[in-house]
């Protein structure tokens, strides 16, 4: 456990919201009863409870809507979120996040996201790196000893890049919308567009043509797939050909044929797929199918809050689940930095930081 913990890890399918620490949410949650917004007693046994179905997850996602409507709360979530991923020696940490608008609270898209902005900007316990170009700090790197028994050199920085989500809910314009504000963010650290959202809700043709123009305009796409047993929208999904899928569980047989065919990276959330559901056991989880194929695929949290898990414990689990050694979880590890968005030259320097780790 505590080695999983000490490897460089990347995290690429964390959802921002639903990676918020239980107490945060707690406390965020007793505030707003205290002040007659909610009514604490409906909402705390929700929060509490520790194994909930993909509907379940919803309706809490609904509650987080509501806790996450004023700016500062954004930008306090943003900012532990970044430093608890940091702890965990997370050194490569793409976050996803759905721009909202709130027109009751003031929040337009734009204002959301100039708050996550902010908590990138507030974490204090680690130099958050948002772009190739941003020269780091001078801080000497720390010397510590790795459970390999080498000196290794640590330093207290994370580089980070936000995908911005269409919500299923979303309409055609909506989705443009967000398209174009990812756009727009491009220099702040913004790299690509997800999909997400209750995968029961909504048409595949809504999104296309916002998901059509961010693959023009140069942004990665990274879609939810295969969530529910919907073998049409698998189908167009898969050829629409993203850069990254997440999930992947109720793939029919000639649809895994193809997802393997095409090579297509997988975001692999195993306490999540088991929790809501998507899968029945992590025993029956096709994440050692697509190892034994050597498919390209990351260990992800997907809302490290909501099922009160780390990347460090995806890890642990994917080792002990399926027999993993330490080399091939550190390897694993190592290949997720090239199904990142990241710069080129970026990946270069979290491959070396790998590389100083095991030597
Ligand atoms: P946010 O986008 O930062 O507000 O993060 C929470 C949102 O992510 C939820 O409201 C959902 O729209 C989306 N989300 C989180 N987990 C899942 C998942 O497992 N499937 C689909 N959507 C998800």
């Amino acid at each position: 456990r505590e080695w999983c913990r000490e490897i460089p890890k990347i995290e690429l399918h964390a959802h921002l919201n639903g990676s918020i620490r239980d107490s945060t949410l707690l406390e965020l949650a007793r505030g707003l009863g205290e002040n007659g917004i909610i009514v604490l007693e409906d909402v705390e046994p929700v929060i509490l409870k520790s194994s909930r179905t993909l509907p379940e997850c919803f309706e809490l996602f609904d509650l987080y809507h509501i806790i996450a409507t004023d700016h500062s709360t954004v930008t306090r979530i943003t900012k532990e979120v970044v430093e608890d991923f940091a702890s965990e020696n997370v050194i490569y940490l793409e976050l996803r996040t759905t721009p909202k608008h709130n027109e009751a609270k003031g929040m337009t898209k734009d204002s959301y996201m100039k708050a996550v902005m902010q908590g990138l900007n507030n974490v204090d316990e680690v130099e958050v790196v948002l772009n190739s170009t941003q020269t780091s700090s001078n801080e000497e790197p720390e010397t510590v000893i790795n459970s390999f028994g080498n000196e290794i050199k640590q330093t207290r920085k994370i580089h980070v890049r936000i995908l911005l989500s269409i919500d299923r809910r979303q309409t055609t314009e909506s989705a443009m919308e967000t398209v174009d504000l990812a756009l727009k963010l491009r220099d702040s650290g913004v790299v690509g567009i997800d999909l997400s959202g209750n995968p029961v809700v909504g048409q595949w043709s809504t999104f296309l043509p916002a998901l059509k123009y961010a693959k023009e305009q140069g942004l990665s796409v990274t879609l939810h797939c295969g969530e529910v047993p919907n073998q049409e929208e698998i189908q167009a999904m898969l050829e629409f050909q993203p850069e990254r899928v997440g999930h992947a569980c109720c793939l029919d047989d000639s649809h895994w044929k193809l997802l393997k065919s095409s090579k297509i990276p997988v975001e692999i959330c195993l306490t999540s797929n088991v929790r809501t559901e998507c899968v029945s056991s992590l025993d029956d989880h096709h994440f050692a199918d697509l190892y034994n194929e050597m498919h390209p695929m990351a260990i992800c949290t997907d809302d490290c809050g909501l099922f009160s898990t780390s990347l460090s414990h995806e890890y642990y689990i994917a080792g002990t689940t399926f027999g993993l050694s330490r080399d091939e979880l550190y390897d694993f590890a190592k290949n997720a930095v090239k199904l990142s968005f990241v710069e080129d030259k970026v990946k270069k320097e979290l491959l070396k930081i790998f590389d100083s780790y095991k030597r």
